[in-house]
């Protein structure tokens, strides 16, 4: 046996067993599809080692998906860390929870040909772990500290991607975020059953541990104007997301027991990480014991209906307009919801919310999927006399999020927007209309993916080093102005 296998066996014992019960396995499955330790290997050998890399080409930050694969195969989980980590800040957050069955798995030559693909999403996972485990993650250790200062609004992945980039290149890096924890929807929006909150909260202590300085419960626009914080800093950084949900307009919306999503999420996650939420324990907030109707088909939709389940629901149902093939979230999600026992009922739309003060059902209409609009999706029309009624103690809508007024509440009218509301940037350079104000993520996008999150902030970075050093050369040095 080579070393670096005897290393990789000595490992698989070393490691803690945390797996569940077999009963709590059977349940909620698709927690646990992380290897045993050991059978990376034979996963990763399936790799074809074909010409053209789709997978890699279909991945946002253009991993090098089958070099490290290769290099699993072989045991060399080192270098396959290096590897991984060369291109993705957080591999272990995107093996988890990319819709790899959208992006490298799905164009995988293997899947493509029927005979299944290489997990690689999982392979991305279990290398990183591993490496957490060895302690070969290490923070930032800049080759040259840099007395000038960046500013970063947000703390999710863009935010954090951008922070653990330019601490490398050496920038004094403030991050401020308008919650208690750093994270974003890693830590407040998606589920612990998708993603462990350890795994984000051992990201923030790194980038700590590399100098990076938080301030958290700093909401911008409360407590700073973008102007206060552009005079602070040689550059900044916006990477807020996109927070707005998009409200249900329907007679009832207003009653009680009908929540927004995040609400919900939001109060699941901070229950589980620790914290006492009343809206919890008073039950308003709490699937436990009720009949739950989800509106809408997203992947937000697949949280909330799978959130349920776990907090012990009555029934859980799914309300979507457009059918199964139409519907915006991961159709893996999907499946996983309906093993777990979600009842999801398609081409059905809301029409009223009923009940006296509190929600006690909801009055349903069939939709007819009819021709494509420019859109190139098909258009739904109610089907007249086709009404239904669902019980429902706790109506959850999941219906997309639009931004927030970032010029109104950041008190900067300058900052240009598109037509959707997100903030305007160079395509090239990432700068927002505002000199040396930079944007990432979902604000720039609209409501995307964690892997396009991480690419823009990389890119992001880039950007604003290459802006810094451009305004040092024209000043000569590196001047106080520029320290923060
Ligand atoms: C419920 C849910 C589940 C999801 N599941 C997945 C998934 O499984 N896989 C996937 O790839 N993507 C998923 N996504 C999408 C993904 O989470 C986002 O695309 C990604 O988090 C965007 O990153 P971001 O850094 O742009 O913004 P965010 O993660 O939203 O972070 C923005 C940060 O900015 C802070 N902020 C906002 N305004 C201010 C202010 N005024 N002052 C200071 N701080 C401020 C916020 O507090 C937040 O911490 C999901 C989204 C949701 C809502
Ligand atoms: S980052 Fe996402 S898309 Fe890229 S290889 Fe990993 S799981 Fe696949």
């Amino acid at each position: 046996m080579s070393s670096k296998m005897l290393q990789y066996t000595r490992l698989a014992a070393a490691m803690p067993d945390k797996r569940p019960s077999d009963e709590r396995r059977a349940d909620f499955a698709e927690i646990y599809r992380s290897f045993e330790p050991m059978q990376a290997a034979p996963q990763a050998s399936r790799c074809e080692q074909c010409g053209i890399p789709f997978c890699q080409i279909h991945c946002p930050v253009a991993n090098n998906i089958p070099d490290w694969l290769m290099l699993a195969a072989q045991g060399r989980l080192e270098e396959a860390y290096a590897v991984s980590s060369a291109t993705n800040n957080f591999p272990e957050i995107c093996g988890r929870i990319c819709p790899q069955d959208r992006l490298c798995e799905g164009h995988c030559v293997l899947e493509q040909s029927r005979h299944g693909t290489v997990t690689i999403g999982s392979v991305e996972k279990y290398i990183t772990d591993t490496a957490w485990t060895m302690g070969w993650v290490e923070p930032a250790r800049p080759l040259r500290e840099r007395a000038a200062s960046v500013g970063i609004i947000g703390a999710g992945p863009a935010g954090l991607t951008a922070a653990d980039e330019l601490r490398k290149l050496g920038y004094q890096v403030h991050v401020y975020d308008r919650h208690d924890r750093s994270g974003g929807l890693l830590i407040y929006g998606i589920p612990n059953f998708k993603l462990e909150k350890v795994v984000v909260e051992r990201r923030t202590r790194l980038l700590i541990d590399g100098g990076v300085v938080f301030h958290l419960n700093f909401a911008v626009g409360r407590d700073a104007s973008l102007a206060d914080l552009r005079r602070r800093h040689a550059a900044l950084l916006i990477a807020t997301g996109v927070y707005r949900a998009r409200p249900l307009t329907v007679p009832g919306a207003s009653l009680g027991g009908v929540h927004p999503a995040l609400d919900y999420l939001i109060t699941s996650n901070r229950v589980g990480l620790g914290d006492k939420i009343a809206a919890f324990d008073d039950g308003r907030l709490n699937a436990a014991g009720k009949h739950v109707v989800v509106i809408g088909g997203g992947d937000t939709a697949m949280d909330c209906v799978r959130t349920a389940v776990r907090q012990g629901a009555l029934s859980v149902r799914c309300v979507y307009r457009r059918d199964r093939h139409n519907m915006p979230g991961s159709r893996r999600e999907v499946a996983h919801a309906e093993e777990e026992g979600v009842e999801f009922i398609w081409q059905v739309a809301p029409e009223a919310l009923l009940g006296d003060g509190k929600v006690d059902g909801v009055r349903c209409v069939k939709m007819h999927l009819g021709v494509a609009d420019a859109t190139g999706r098909q258009v739904p029309t109610p089907i007249e006399g086709s009404h239904s009624t669902l019980p429902a103690d706790l109506v959850i809508t999941a219906l997309g999020f639009d931004p927030e007024d970032i010029p109104s509440l950041f008190g900067a009218r300058e900052l240009g927007l598109t037509r959707w509301g997100t903030l305007k940037v160079d395509a090239r350079t990432l700068m927002t209309t505002l000199s040396g104000v930079f944007a990432a993520g979902d604000i720039v996008r609209g409501a995307s993916l964690v892997v396009w999150a991480i690419k823009d902030g990389r890119d992001a970075a880039a950007a604003i080093h290459a802006y810094v050093e451009a305004k040092l050369r024209v000043a000569g040095a590196e001047p106080a102005a520029l320290a923060g």
